[in-house]
């Protein structure tokens, strides 16, 4: 799933494809993925694509006074080709038509459909209900004391780091990669975590903008599907430990993996699988 450091760079690279090319035509394909209906997806013919931003984990596309705000979901890409898609395409949810010929499109791997985009008026962005619930965004890092605030639950570290409602952007690779930076049990909870931890882990936010650089250096103009994800812990059981040479382990909590070093995050305890019915895997 692309995670915030993933959906940055898409932004960025989209950006300087198109922004200022003007869109010939728009149609979603995709059945069920446009969330709003006024204005129609048909409004967005003869204008000009203004922006191509991120917030949270979700691309936003800006055409003047509208803007088409997407969620990629687990399968979701964004991308430009130059040219268009075959109609038999059947990854494709929403086409934006450019009148050079080249086409923006959302497409969805697999068989599900989930992704999702709303056209809105641009001021509307901010208070549309996905984007207004963001808890502060995981990059640039917010303030200590605010991220202190955003943490500060009764709950484990590794759901409530990609609970979007509290901190945007972090997912399942990054969470990993951001515990184990910190040094901090996936399990620990959030309110339990003294002054020192705290700032710990608001530092260890680095790695989302560690793999932003990491992106810019490698990845050109033209964006894979998925770039290969510079992660050093995130399903990298039973390899040495780049620190300190533990063997990590994996657990899995609920339906989630998670990958840690015992040595230096959980205090060189292997946990229990936490997984709530291992027979439905
Ligand atoms: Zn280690």
């Amino acid at each position: 799933m692309p995670e915030l450091p993933e959906v940055e760079i898409t932004a960025r690279r989209l950006d300087a494809a198109v922004r200022g090319a003007t869109v010939e035509s728009a149609l979603a394909p995709g059945m069920n993925v446009m969330k709003t209906f006024e204005p129609p997806l048909e409004e967005l013919a003869g204008r000009e694509i203004t922006a191509v931003r991120r917030v949270g984990k979700m691309p936003v596309v800006e055409l003047g006074d509208l803007a088409l705000l997407i969620h990629l979901m687990s399968a979701g890409r964004l991308r430009v080709f130059e040219k268009r898609a075959s109609p038999k395409d059947r990854a494709s949810r929403v086409l934006l038509r450019l009148e050079d010929g080249r086409e923006l499109r959302l497409r969805e791997f697999g068989t599900k459909q989930r992704a999702w985009a709303k056209l809105l008026p641009i001021g509307a962005v901010d208070e549309d209900e996905a984007v207004a619930t963001l808890g502060p965004e995981a990059w640039p890092p917010p303030p200590l004391e605010a991220f202190a605030a955003a943490i500060d639950q009764p709950r484990h570290l590794h759901p409530l780091l990609r609970h979007q409602r509290d901190i945007a952007g972090i997912g399942r690779s990054w969470v990993d990669e951001i515990l184990w930076e910190a040094r901090l049990s996936p399990f620990k909870q959030g309110a339990e975590l003294d002054g020192e931890e705290v700032e710990r882990l608001h530092s260890a936010l680095h790695v989302l903008g560690d793999a932003i650089e990491h992106y810019e250096r490698t990845i050109g103009p033209a964006l894979p599907d998925k770039p290969p994800m510079p992660l050093r812990i995130h399903k990298r059981e039973g390899e040495p430990c780049p620190r300190c040479g533990t063997t990590i382990e994996a657990v899995y909590f609920a339906e989630h993996q998670t990958s840690y070093c015992p040595r230096e995050q959980t205090g060189g305890r292997v946990l229990k699988d936490r997984r709530l019915s291992r027979l439905l895997k």
